[in-house]
């Protein structure tokens, strides 16, 4: 018997439409230099000057001269792939480079690079329970699909606790076997409810119940600490963190995950984790970018304390207009709307009739009825820029009768 099988794939796909939650990607050209500028391709006839507010490229080093001069001599200097995995010729002098450097950020003996940071969490988590028998994880419930899918992987035993909720934490703590061994997983800046971690609070709780520790700083580093070295650094904690997980491709401007830890942790990742050894390695121009990235980012304090200034000035903004949006402790600044037609049709809205994209954030991103859209100000968000925004904003919520906050 023959199936119908397109029926299948297209009722999966009127499914998310009939959502309302249809995935639609902007074709956007970034233009360089002029951060956070880009051309919006709306169709094969139409271009427009457009303000990105939803990058994760936060401190816009995708668009820094110097990344960019390091990247197109690297490229001069070596060509462009790498050529293989990293164990079949895929180790050039440039993820060498990198990964010293990288250690160092996070004061860890070793740090290994991945192709993605998401692929860094699965593959690291993944292989856990290889290295040890028995193991149970405790997972915070919003952690990253690249998270989930990991300890998916590792097919051992695990507990959700509740979002940043010690109490449940530790009572699940408590009902695992003491011999067990143990892991608890979380991150430190959760990039949808702009929240961050009890680290300090976690790690008491580790050292109690004998845990090892992994945190996802993928929307901390470069960002958080004085050197840039995460939320971890920034509150004096490298050293209580047994794994420290870190992307390439946000802050830092360029692609590829990874993680910094001790030796020993590391040594077992490296010869076990199946997504580090059966993929090629970054290409060394990217390794090479992402070096003068961090680099530069660790002697680069000013940034940060701009980018804080400019994510305040944002929220200041959205308080005064009565915006219900969260006020977290971060630099991301999520606008809830709560309805997925809604906030797609709102974002359309302002890229054709504002020039402002800010992609709707929808379900399974975010759980149902808190859609939303996601402002990520950056250093170079001027004044000007969110003059624009906050007239544009205005008249849509007047049009789509959304509601407003009394201000005090
Ligand atoms: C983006 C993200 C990742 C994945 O990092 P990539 O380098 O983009 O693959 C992992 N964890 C969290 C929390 C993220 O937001």
């Amino acid at each position: 018997m023959k199936h119908d099988y397109t029926k299948y794939f297209k009722a999966a796909v009127d499914d998310v439409r009939n959502e309302g939650r249809y995935r639609v990607f902007q074709d956007i050209r970034r233009i360089r230099g002029d951060f956070p500028k880009a051309i919006w391709y709306k169709d094969d006839y139409s271009e427009k000057e457009i303000t990105v507010w939803c990058s994760n490229d936060y401190l816009g080093m995708g668009q820094n001269e110097c990344v960019i001069e390091a990247v197109k001599s690297a490229v001069d200097a070596a060509g462009t792939g790498s050529g293989g995995t990293r164990n079949i010729a895929g180790t050039t002098h440039y993820h060498v480079q990198l990964e010293k450097e990288l250690a160092d950020l996070h004061a860890k003996d070793k740090a290994l690079v991945f192709t993605s940071g998401y692929v860094a969490n699965e593959a690291t988590l993944g292989v856990m329970s290889k290295i040890l028998p028995g193991l149970i994880i405790f997972s915070d419930e919003m952690n990253h699909a690249s998270m989930i899918s990991g300890i998916q992987r590792a097919r051992c035993e695990k507990q959700i606790f509740k979002h940043n909720d010690l109490v449940d934490l530790e009572s699940k703590l408590k009902a695992a076997p003491a011999d067990a061994p143990k892991l608890i997983a979380f991150e430190s800046v959760y990039s949808m409810d702009a929240d961050i971690a009890p680290i300090k609070e976690i790690c008491d709780l580790a050292d109690k119940y004998g845990a090892l520790t992994y945190i996802d700083e993928v929307h901390a580093v470069g960002m958080y600490g004085k050197r840039g070295g995460g939320v971890c650094e920034a509150r004096g904690l490298s050293d209580r963190i047994d794994i420290i997980q870190g992307t390439l491709a946000k802050a830092f401007g360029m692609i590829g995950g990874y993680i910094a830890a001790g030796e020993v942790i590391t040594d077992a990742v490296r010869s076990m984790a199946s997504g580090f050894i059966f993929t090629t390695s970054i290409p060394p121009s990217t390794a090479a970018g992402a070096l003068r990235s961090v680099r530069i980012l660790k002697i680069s304090n000013d940034i940060r304390v701009q980018h804080q200034e400019r994510a305040n000035a944002l929220k200041q903004r959205f308080r005064e207009a009565g915006f219900p949006f969260i006020d977290g402790d971060t630099h991301i600044v999520p606008l809830m709307v709560g309805d997925p037609v809604k906030c797609k049709a709102i974002s359309d809205q302002l890229i054709e009739a504002f020039g402002i994209y800010v992609q709707p954030i929808n379900y399974p991103t975010v759980p149902r009825g808190t859609e939303r859209l996601r402002f990520t100000p950056s250093p170079f968000h001027t004044d000007a820029m969110m003059d624009d925004l906050m007239s544009a904003l205005h008249s849509i919520w007047a049009e789509f009768e959304l509601k407003r906050l009394d201000v005090a």
